[in-house]
This record gives structure tokens, sequence and C-alpha cells, in this order.
């Protein structure tokens, strides 16, 4: 029987992700909502306006960031496709040293300020420990990326279309792995005036017990080790070499692969 790797943890067709910027004040209220629904983000910040008036302030990061992710979005916000490569080098390096010192957690993912990169950014980001770094690109579509470094997101919380591509989402099943991901800034809520949007999609997306909620680097993490199982020729066996339990279908069967665990067929 033919096996896909198209299942996230617990053997669920799909998962969610969150990508917020900036690192202003109105973090805390978004984390706070992301939190009642059990939903997971990533929330990439700038050191250097850590502490800054608007911005969040150094002593409550692991407080607000607690059940999220904390990533780098370089130190000044600088434009990573004009800067020099040692600039760009310091930009990220210092931004992961100063975040992890901050937050007390691995700074091992990013995004692109204003969205501008080239190969030559994210090859150097990569170099600076980088796994993954998102972009602006909606796809308006929910596949994994193939290059984690160009990571574009399903779509802005404020697309027109959040709602149609939320109900095409949840139709019926696809042979991969079936991802949505929504990008924004905490701060456009209150520009906006419209905290009741994320309020709503948040009811109407969390609480699924049919949807993994993840950060980027969870996602990304565990595509990686669905990537690196091991298949024998007969597809009776497969090895786990990662350090975290893979799902894989097999029909409407959800087989799961323990870390460092084999899957033999009885
Ligand atoms: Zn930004």
């Amino acid at each position: 029987m033919k096996i896909m790797p198209n299942l996230f943890p617990g053997g669920v067709k799909r998962a969610l992700t969150m990508s917020y910027d900036d690192g202003q004040e109105y973090d805390v209220r978004l984390t706070k909502i992301f939190d009642r629904y059990g939903i997971k983000g990533t929330f990439c910040l700038n050191s250097a306006t850590v502490g800054r008036e608007g911005f969040v302030s150094a002593e409550k990061i692991p407080e607000i960031y607690k059940n999220h992710e904390v990533a780098a979005h370089g130190v000044n916000h600088s434009y990573m496709n004009l800067i020099s490569s040692i600039v760009l080098a310091q930009e990220i390096m210092e931004d992961k040293r100063k975040l992890e010192r901050l937050s007390g957690q691995l700074i091992r993912g990013m995004s692109y300020p204003y969205g501008r990169y080239t190969k030559e950014v994210w090859q150097n980001a990569k170099m600076c420990g980088m796994e993954y770094s998102r972009t602006v690109n909606s796809t308006r579509d929910f596949y994994v990326p193939e290059n984690f470094m160009e990571w574009h997101p399903t779509c802005h919380h404020d697309d027109d279309n959040l709602w149609k591509l939320w109900e095409k989402f949840l139709e019926p099943d696809f042979d991969r792995p079936m991802l949505f991901y929504v990008w924004g800034h905490s701060f456009e809520f209150e520009r906006n005036h419209n905290w009741d949007r994320i309020e709503k999609f948040c009811g109407l997306a969390g609480g699924n017990t049919q949807i993994w909620y993840a950060t980027n680097i969870q996602i990304k993490e565990y595509i990686l080790a669905q990537h690196n199982l091991v298949y024998s020729a007969d597809m009776n066996l497969i090895y786990n070499p990662s350090a975290v339990d893979v799902w894989v279908s097999r029909g409407e069967e959800a087989i799961e692969i323990p870390a460092g665990g084999y899957w033999e067929e009885k």
C-alpha cells in the first residue's frame, strides 16, 4: 500500500502557524489572543528596538513569548539586500546573540525586513545559523516550502481572501502536508482598528483537534524529519533517525514512527 509523508504530529492532515514582526508592545495583546485559542506563533524581533518606547521591554520578553517562538529580524531592521555581507552577518548574528540572551530561547529562524532579500542574503543568513526565513510573498496556497530560507506565507491577516482560503484549507484531503501560514504585525490591528479580525480568525481556526498548532521552527524541524525518513525498497520497514516522532499515512491508516525508532509492517 502507498505510503505518503503527508501527516503532521498526532496523524493530523493540517497545520497552522503564525508569524508576526517588529516586536511592538501590541505583541502582548496578540500573544494573549493566540494563547486563548491554543494557537502558536513566531515573533521576529529587532534587538536594537527592544525596550524603546512602543516596543516590548527586555525583562518581559521571556514572559510575553513563553508559549511562542522568538526569531530574528535583524538588529536594526535594515534592508538586507542593500548592505554589505559583513554588515549583514553582524545584523543577523548580533540579533541572534542578543535575542538568545533576552529570551532564553535558541534563535533559529528569521524574517526579512521589508520582505527584501536575494540569494546572497539567504545564503549568508544560513551561515549565521538561520534555518528558515520568511518572505512577504503570499502564495494563497498551503504548501510547505521547498527552500526554508525562502518561506512564502499563505497570506497576510488583512488579505481579502483570508476567510475563503481558510474554507479551502479545510476541504477534503490532499496527498501532501497542508500548512496554513499567516503573517503580519501586531501594530496593524491597532492602526486599522481591527483586533476583532484576528479574534474572529483565531476563534474559527483554533481549538480543532484535527489541526497541529505549531511555531515556525517546529514546522521546519518536523518537515525535515519527515524528509529524512529511511525506507526499505519494499516500503515495509521505515526508520526515523531524527529526534522527533514522525507520522505518515498508509491508505486511511496513520502510522507513527517514533524518534530514533522503526516501523515495521506486521
Ligand atoms: Zn519588519
